[in-house]
């Protein structure tokens, strides 16, 4: 591991606090320190107040930062003479402490500061860091891991062993250092959670840490422990049937939608496929703060129902007095057929899973390679994953958005409508995929709840492997927005040719036959009833002249609708149809256009946009809303129905 530090980025920064939140970048560029808000880092300044009185401020990494991405006011400002305090008493309540960090902030809009907070404020250093590395929890976690640290550190770190974050870990590393600390101390090391380093100056204190923990991956190197997974080429196989059933059975069992992202690689296979798998998998987590996102065990196979039970067992032998169990449902699944599938609320929390469970392999690896993998007890990690702190981290969302955890697939999702529908999908806490002929679709968002896949919808070998894909990917599809469509320009019946004809009808009818045909498995599936919205058009009730082909189509897959909405009532899926009409915000508009077609009718462009009875613009948002608030419980009862979005139309009232 090498120090990042550039003399050329740190001139970016001012002052204390702001190379502390350079060097904190630096800790959180690299996963293999820390992961998705784990770790912290803190700087001790002194500062004079308003009435002119000099201060020492501890700040502190807020909780809900990370690391990598931590900005000035992600640290919080604690008054440290308080806080030294503290740490001298013999008892401390989590509520208390809580209350003790917030009302010694001096910035009231400051996050909360960092459970870790006081240990920080005990540490005679200016700069501090703290990180989860993995080869230090490979050795921590390993036979002998005491020893083995004594040997690789000598003098240069206190140890401590493990004991649960919070007020007992900050007195018991305040008296331990205190009594054990020498002039060669540089870090402390934490039995089964993570390592500390110090210095007077940001660069010191991170190039520390990195020194640190090369000094550990150089022990695991000599000991043949660097990281070895037996990796296994993944064949080709269909796993969207599967894979939407695990999910349907897991949302079953959570009471909620769940995404079920499926991370079959060489490695992830190569493990899941291990003879000892069973030995490796089933002890818990390289550091106690990973158990809220990934719980303590992983399910190994697909028995839903014997991990709950099991959950469940494990919740009423650690549980005491009011607690309530949380959902039993695993956020880790191994499968020698599937590799690792991840379980989130959400596909961003899914995402979070696998993260930390592809570097919790790393861990397991290389201290089985050491003698064998030792986690910390069931009764250690219960009494994180149920602590009143680590939960409150989780719940800082608030309610979830109306489709958390559901999955939306829109057709034609690169532009105008069908890009609108994605917007207000994932506005609403939707994973959403976007499928589009335009190759752009893919870098349409770059964010963990959006697949753009590029697909011509006329090619139905080409939608199932998008099919697969989007599965693969969050697990099911729940709602389904056939937007995808062409209006070539005005042709007389006349002059129409067929190969124009079947070209409208293939992308316009056949291909959301294939859409409805092959999705309907999964909509069956949705764990909160499957939806389809599909975006008709005003020709269907008022077909123009010149639009034969386009009419014809929209009018056909009307009825397609309509069929579909009597057939699949059994199976819960609603499927409702919205007519739009003069959508001018498309790529099909351009001004020029408009303007020709303004003046065809005698009418100025502002005219022309609004010409219908309530005189109002349409857009593609006003046609997307609709679409997605008819995927929403308002439209819980309704299938089949025909909704126009025009602005009122006198052909159609
Ligand atoms: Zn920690």
């Amino acid at each position: 591991m090498k120090s990042l530090w550039s003399d050329r980025e740190a001139q970016q920064y001012e002052g204390d606090l702001g190379l502390r939140v350079y060097t904190s970048r630096l800790l959180g560029r690299d996963p293999s320190l820390v992961l998705h808000g784990g770790g912290n880092t803190s700087v001790k300044v002194r500062e004079t107040n308003l009435v002119g009185e000099p201060e020492d401020i501890l700040y502190v990494k807020g909780s809900g930062w990370d690391l990598a991405t931590i900005e000035e006011a992600g640290f919080a400002p604690v008054r440290i003479p308080h806080l030294l305090k503290l740490a001298k008493l013999e008892s401390l309540s989590d509520p208390q402490m809580v209350n003790e960090l917030k009302t010694q902030m001096t910035r009231a809009s400051a996050p909360s500061p960092s459970v870790e907070t006081i240990l920080h404020a005990t540490l005679p250093y200016k700069y501090v860091d703290h990180t989860h590395a993995d080869a230090v929890v490979s050795v921590t976690n390993a036979a002998n891991g005491l020893e083995r640290i004594q040997e690789i550190f000598g003098d240069r770190v206190v140890i401590i062993p493990y004991i649960m974050p919070g007020f007992d870990l900050a007195r018991l590393c305040a008296q331990r250092f205190a009594a054990e600390a020498t002039e060669k101390t540089v870090g402390m090391v934490l039995m089964n959670h993570g390592i500390f380093s110090f210095g007077a100056t940001a660069r010191e204190s991170y190039e520390r840490m990195i020194e640190l923990v090369s000094l550990v991956e150089d022990y695991l190197q000599q000991q043949g422990a660097a990281i070895a997974v037996p990796e296994i080429t993944p064949e080709d196989k269909t796993l969207r049937y599967d894979l939407a059933t695990l999910r349907h059975q897991l949302s079953q069992a959570a009471n909620a939608p769940l995404i079920l992202a499926t991370h079959r690689t060489a490695k992830t296979l190569g493990f899941a496929r291990r003879d000892d798998l069973e030995t490796l998998s089933q002890q818990g987590p390289a550091t106690p703060d990973h158990v809220i996102r990934t719980k303590r065990l992983p399910l190994l196979g697909q028995d839903i129902t014997a991990y709950t039970e099991a959950y469940q067992d494990y919740f009423k032998a650690h549980a005491d007095d009011d607690l309530t169990m949380l959902d039993p449902v695993p956020r880790v699944i191994l499968d020698p057929e599937l590799g690792l599938c991840a379980v989130g609320k959400t596909a961003k929390q899914a995402a979070i899973v696998a993260d930390i469970y592809d570097h919790t392999i790393d861990v397991i690896s290389a201290a089985t390679a050491l003698g064998g993998y030792q986690a910390l007890s069931a009764k250690d990690i219960f009494a994180v994953e149920y602590w009143v702190l680590e939960q409150a981290k989780l719940r800082r969302g608030g309610e979830p958005p109306v489709f958390a955890g559901e999955v939306a697939l829109v057709t034609g999702a690169a532009s105008g409508i069908g890009k609108a529908c994605v917007d207000a999908l994932l506005q609403r806490g939707a994973a959403v995929v976007g499928l589009d002929i335009n190759p752009e679709i893919e870098k349409l968002y770059s964010r963990q709840d959006f697949c753009g896949i590029t697909c011509d919808v006329t090619d139905e070998q080409a939608i199932l492997n998008a099919l697969e894909r989007a599965i693969r990917q969050f697990g099911g599809v729940d709602m389904l927005v056939l937007n995808a469509g062409i209006f070539p320009g005005g042709c007389a019946i006349a002059d129409l040719s067929s190969d124009e004809w079947r070209k409208v009808m293939s992308v316009n009818l056949d291909a959301n036959l294939i859409f409805l045909r092959e999705c309907h498995p999964f909509l069956k599936l949705a764990p909160n009833g499957g939806r389809v919205a599909i975006i008709g058009s005003k020709n269907v009730p008022a077909p123009g002249p010149g639009a034969a082909a386009y009419s014809a189509s929209k009018a056909a897959l009307n009825q397609l609708a309509r069929v579909a909405a009597l057939e699949w009532g059994k199976d819960g899926i609603r499927i409702n149809t919205l007519h739009p009409n003069a959508v001018f915000d498309t790529g099909l508009w351009t001004e020029e256009v408009l303007q020709s077609r303004a003046k065809h009718y005698g009418l100025t462009v502002e005219e022309y946009k609004t010409n219908n009875l309530l005189k109002v613009q349409v857009t593609s948002q006003t046609v997307a809303e609709l679409a997605a608030e008819m995927c929403g419980p308002l439209f819980a009862s309704t299938t089949a129905a025909q909704v126009p979005v025009d602005g009122g139309n006198e052909r159609t009232v």
